[in-house]
């Protein structure tokens, strides 16, 4: 393939299949079992449909990791970005400004959780809990002198892939081989009420999971910093709903114990648990707000970290104070990504996307009844548009399957040949569609599902 030009006379398709598995190293992919598939290679996408090279169509199931909100060639933002190709396709925020990065800032402003109202941009999700990781140590640093240098975060949480967002990660398999890299957290117990760590059940354990919080924070109160979470989804750990009352529970500590409270909204934001933001559900306003994957209803790289004007104000002063926050991206508050954003969120209000949504998580919710009598379901777990389906080896004693198994890739590859793209977390066969999936297409992608499950487990 010389000078990586393809001809489409030269067996094109082949080409690029040889050229993705010998030059691509792909993310969270063994490559010795990669290079010796035959990889999908997506060239379309069509609302709840991603096509690939060879016409075949599937139904997004995971929504592209998280992130298509609309579906894909969503006609506004298709024009949004292109509109805005037209003027400028990236300018800098360091030091300047440009147009679409403040209309975004004046829109996210209005639909945050009350109390948040200065958003600093970058352009993933990692990046946005580091920046609410450092601002905080930073903000204590310069309001009382201190340095708070511990965070608490969740067994079976997940914020990103850098060394700080890995730093407050809890789940063993992904950061455990990097801990001698990493600065220590505390880890608290997971909210995960199928395999509770206390041996409890909701809701006659009174979340004794945050009370554990509590006393973690009890022993080191003034060198802690803040509690990282993701609001009522923990995602990567495998879609663990936490009961009700436990994101409250947490903001309660927090304000009792004076630490800052950071919400990772990374994957839940933007309607994907019934409202636009996680933390509505339980009418709390964390110091940060973490929000990347569908600001931009997924069509480019964009995160911000939005928090209060009480932090705001602990970085402000002289230049010669040094007290600004010295952090930037180089990509940060691109235009085009932040146009596409505005378009997108333009949408979720012109379409009554979350109203429309209530129907669909219904669907959902009835649907999945039938899949709790598949032998090899444990647990099954849902908020608003996600879903969470947990395979077990034996349903009694929730003995998982052995990961060596890939018991969750064994579903996802059988639900690919039937027309589906999922993507599972372990042995969590996750769903996640675009909020605009039809219900026939939700359907279809549901009967697909129990079939991949019912073959994977019992054939
Ligand atoms: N936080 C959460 C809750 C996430 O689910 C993810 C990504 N799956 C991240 C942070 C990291 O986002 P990114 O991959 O854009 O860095």
């Amino acid at each position: 393939m010389p000078n990586g030009n393809i001809s489409k006379n030269d067996d094109y398709k082949k080409t690029l299949e040889d050229a993705d598995r010998n030059i691509i190293w792909h993310p969270f992919t063994q490559m010795k079992e990669y290079t010796q598939s035959t990889p999908l290679i997506i060239e379309r996408g069509e609302g709840s449909y991603l096509i690939d090279i060879y016409g075949k169509r599937y139904i997004d199931g995971v929504s592209s990791l998280w992130v298509t909100t609309h579906g894909h060639r969503k006609k506004e933002i298709d024009e949004a970005i292109i509109e805005q190709i037209g003027k400028i396709s990236h300018s800098t925020l360091l030091g300047i400004s440009n147009v679409p990065a403040i209309k975004l800032a004046m829109k996210l402003r209005e639909i945050v959780p009350k109390g948040l109202s200065k958003i600093f941009y970058s352009d993933n999700g990692s990046t946005a809990v580091e920046i609410a990781l450092k601002m905080s140590f930073q903000y204590w640093k310069q309001t009382t002198g201190r340095e708070r240098r511990k965070f608490v975060c969740l067994k079976e949480g997940y914020h990103g892939d850098t060394l700080g967002a890995v730093s407050v990660g809890g789940i063993d398999l992904f950061h455990e081989l990097y801990r001698p890299l990493l600065f220590d957290s505390y880890k608290s117990p997971s909210p995960y009420c199928y395999r509770c760590e206390l041996e409890l059940d909701y809701p006659s354990c009174s979340l004794a999971c945050a009370d554990k919080m509590e006393e973690i924070i009890l022993q080191d109160a003034e060198n802690i910093s803040a509690v990282v979470l993701e609001p009522l989804v923990q995602g990567a750990g495998g879609m663990i709903v936490s009961p009700p009352g436990y994101l409250k529970k947490v903001r309660n500590i927090c304000d009792k114990y004076n630490l800052l409270l950071i919400a990772d909204e990374v994957a839940v934001g933007f309607g994907k648990t019934g409202k636009m933001f996680a933390c509505e559900h339980e009418e709390v306003t964390p110091d940060f707000l973490a929000l990347a994957k569908s600001i931009t209803g997924g069509y480019l790289p964009l995160a911000v970290t939005i928090t209060t004007e009480k932090i705001y104000n602990g970085f402000l002063g002289d230049y010669s104070e040094f007290k600004t926050f010295f952090h930037g991206h180089t990509y940060t508050g691109n235009p085009l990504a932040c146009a596409a954003a505005l378009a997108s969120i333009e949408i979720f209000e012109k379409e009554n996307i979350l109203e429309k949504l209530r129907g669909k998580i219904e669907l959902l919710e009835n649907r999945l009844k039938e899949f709790k009598e598949l032998k090899h379901i444990g647990d099954i777990r849902q908020k608003g548009i996600i879903t969470g389906i947990e395979l077990v080896k034996d349903k009694k004693t929730k003995e998982p399957y052995p990961i060596e198994l890939k018991m969750g890739y064994k579903v996802t590859d059988f639900a690919r040949e039937m027309g589906a793209v999922i993507r599972p977390l372990g042995n969590v066969v996750v769903l996640m569609p675009p909020l605009s999936i039809s219900e026939e297409e939700l359907n279809s992608l549901l009967d697909i599902t129990f079939k991949s499950i019912k073959k994977a487990t019992e054939e």
